[in-house]
């Protein structure tokens, strides 16, 4: 059965998604009926360890669940983690501790897995973020859900949040006050989450987690430690939007995160 116009598109877009990544080769497996989950790519960098991504073989869950015996209650559980995150959502309440309260419409905690091993941090919610209460549904949240599907996961496997819970006006960047007022909710969510990797996207994100403001180019491309996690620094899915032309940048910072939750060598090529 062929492929229909809509998955043809979707397919398209994919591949587009890739060749913007640096990903030359891409090969399609004979697939049986019409899903399109069945393609497979083939990812390759130069400079790079070639190595083979299949999205549909590298669906790998990311949850820490996983790697508890389920009949062993204990605080790493996701039942646990709801409450712990459930609690948290009601100490920020219908928070007025910074200004940014005066311009929102909705305070956007958070979106994905409580259990998630891996964690991406952005900046603040824009106005869709603010309009839906989740964050990363805008245009850069399109990009952040390409990245990730191009690691193999989506994104429900993972947890997204932000340095500050409310939309700051026109989009400007967070004051240091409201994003200091703010990070001690999202440090909280982190402990509860306990991720093994945590992604900060952009500067901001960068420079309230690790509470030094630097250039991104000295941030990236290495492991930091992070209260006992993993974190990596990449641009912001926004500026890739503006700049395209680093996304295969970013998708090498990627790449360390794969590598350090074990994801590189999944889904090799049969
Ligand atoms: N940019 C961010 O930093 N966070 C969002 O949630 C959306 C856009």
């Amino acid at each position: 059965m062929g492929l229909t116009a809509e998955m043809r598109e979707a397919l398209a877009a994919r591949v587009r998604f890739y060749r913007e990544l640096g990903i030359g080769e891409l090969y399609r497996r004979p697939v049986e009926g019409s899903r399109i989950a069945e393609l497979d790519v083939m990812p390759f960098q130069a400079g790079v360890e070639e190595e083979v991504i299949s999205p549909s073989k590298s669906r790998v869950s990311l949850s820490n669940s996983e790697l508890e015996p389920a009949s062993i209650p204990g605080p790493g559980q996701a039942e646990n983690k709801i409450e712990a995150l459930k609690v948290i959502r009601e100490e920020i309440g219908d928070c007025t501790r910074c200004a940014l309260h005066t311009g929102r419409h909705t305070i956007v905690f958070a979106d994905g897995s409580p259990d998630a091993r891996l964690m991406f941090v952005g900046e603040g919610p824009g106005a869709d973020e603010d309009a839906q209460g989740l964050p990363f549904v805008g245009r850069a949240g399109q990009l952040l859900n390409n990245m990730i599907g191009a690691m193999g996961l989506t994104r429900e496997e993972v947890y997204i949040a932000n340095i500050v819970k409310c939309r700051p006006p026109g989009n400007r960047t967070p004051e240091p006050e409201e994003a200091n007022t703010c990070v001690q909710f999202l440090n909280k969510q982190i402990e509860v989450v306990r991720p093994e990797v945590i992604v900060a996207l952009g500067a901001t994100a960068a420079t309230y987690l690790l509470g030094q403001r630097q250039p991104l180019a000295g941030l990236r491309g290495r492991v930091h430690g992070f209260r006992g996690t993993k974190l990596i620094v990449t641009y912001h899915p926004a500026f890739l939007l503006r700049d395209p032309r680093q996304k295969k940048e970013a998708w090498a910072d990627l790449q360390i995160a794969m590598r350090e939750l074990g994801l590189k060598r999944e889904g090799l090529r049969d």
